[in-house]
């Protein structure tokens, strides 16, 4: 683990925000009692945040249900998150890893026939002695990505006996264009979607992802999965965002260059100093995660004074014109915000590296000094301190 002292930058994860985000969101849906249950997706180390961290955390605050991509993710979060949740995973089984799910008491989100078919199999087969398997099902209701196509899902409800060795726990499906709520898509598919529940066995029902939370009860169904929203990007980005900053990026200047014109700055030369200039070197680049596309386009903050990246991000390095900012504020070791608490946020930033915050959430570098506040948990002697 990379120490305080030893970083070039270090990243703030504020665990009471995400506890907050979380109880936002299932407070939305109907909170714990009544309404819809309130799931949380994981899937990407916890979006880049650290599933270590993360999950432990939504579990105490009542989280039972959990959301992963890969199956090397359930594993690696059920011995995180001990016995008790139900961990899904996306993909649902390749062939000849049904036996892996079982080990670890994973639950597969079937998405093909062939899938689905296979968990059937096995859940009929005498080696399952639990009984039916559970599963969830997905229907593609418009992203044409994964799930049972609508021609799928009616051969299916022709032939319900193809379900038996399965509990079936939830029919779900995922929302194209839920961060866009006048978009038509959104009722096609919820309209779709409540077409292929009628048609197949009752089952619980699960849409909304995020944003999707934000478009209204009807979208809420019994499960909703939020993912970005509890690492507090911005689920809703015509509106002010409803939730709490999770994230806070720092960096340290490494030295400062007092430079004249005409001279140049980085990588290509494509800076070109118009006045004499301050410019700040931090150890940040695109090693990090920090994208490339910012190269003369991001901005950070030194002492509440904005100061621009000039010239190219490259591989570990950032230059950044700190002319603007009081002389005693900008000296090696002064600290830069680059995302979150003065500085801007991971919209903001993404939106200035022509991508999502998303994109800027799950590449957060592994080179940073992570530094988790707000909520310890308990009886963990990980970093704590080191301000
Ligand atoms: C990633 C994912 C989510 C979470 O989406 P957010 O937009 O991050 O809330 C929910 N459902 C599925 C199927 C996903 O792949």
């Amino acid at each position: 683990m990379i120490t305080s002292p030893q970083a070039g930058a270090i990243l703030e994860i504020d665990l009471a925000a995400l506890a907050a985000n979380y109880q936002i969101l299932s407070r939305r849906v109907g909170g714990v009692a009544g309404g819809a249950e309130c799931a949380a997706v994981l899937k990407g180390d916890a979006y880049g945040l650290g599933a270590e961290q993360v999950g432990p955390v939504l579990a105490r605050l009542g989280c039972r249900t959990f959301f992963v991509a890969h199956i090397g993710e359930g594993v690696a979060l059920r011995e995180i998150l001990g016995p008790q949740p139900s961990i899904y995973i996306l993909h649902g089984p390749w062939p000849d890893t049904e036996d892996d799910f079982l080990a670890h008491a994973l639950t597969p989100v079937l998405n093909t026939p062939e899938q689905l078919d296979r968990w059937a199999r096995k859940g009929r087969s005498g080696t399952s002695r639990t009984g039916p398997l559970a599963a969830a099902l997905h229907l593609d209701t418009g992203m044409n990505r994964l799930g049972l196509s609508a021609a799928e899902a009616m051969a299916l409800a022709a032939a319900p006996e193809r379900l038996a060795g399965i509990d079936l726990r939830f029919l779900v499906s995922h929302l194209a264009c839920a961060d866009q709520p006048d978009h038509a898509m959104n009722q096609e598919q919820r309209q779709l979607f409540d077409r292929l529940r009628a048609a197949l066995p009752p089952s619980p029902a699960s849409l909304a992802n995020s944003s999707g939370i934000f478009l209204g009860s009807d979208y809420h169904y019994d499960l909703v999965r939020p993912g970005v929203a509890l690492y507090g990007a911005n689920p809703t980005p015509e509106q002010a965002n409803p939730m709490q900053e999770v994230v806070r990026l720092r960096g340290r200047i490494l030295q400062v260059r007092e430079i004249d014109t005409p001279q140049s700055v980085g990588y290509g030369a494509t800076h070109r100093a118009a006045g004499p200039r301050r410019i700040a070197t931090i150890p940040v680049g695109y090693a990090d995660g920090y994208p490339r596309s910012l190269s003369g386009q991001g901005v950070g903050c030194l002492a509440g004074v904005s100061v621009p990246i000039i010239g190219r991000v490259s591989m570990d390095l950032i230059t950044l014109d700190v002319t603007e900012a009081p002389r005693s504020a900008a000296h090696p070791g002064a600290m830069v915000e680059l995302i979150g608490g003065r500085g801007e946020t991971v919209d903001q930033v993404a939106g200035r590296a022509g991508t999502i915050g998303y994109e800027i959430l799950t590449s957060l570098g592994r080179r940073y000094h992570r530094h988790y506040i707000g909520a310890a948990p308990a009886g963990d002697a990980g970093d704590t301190g080191n301000a």
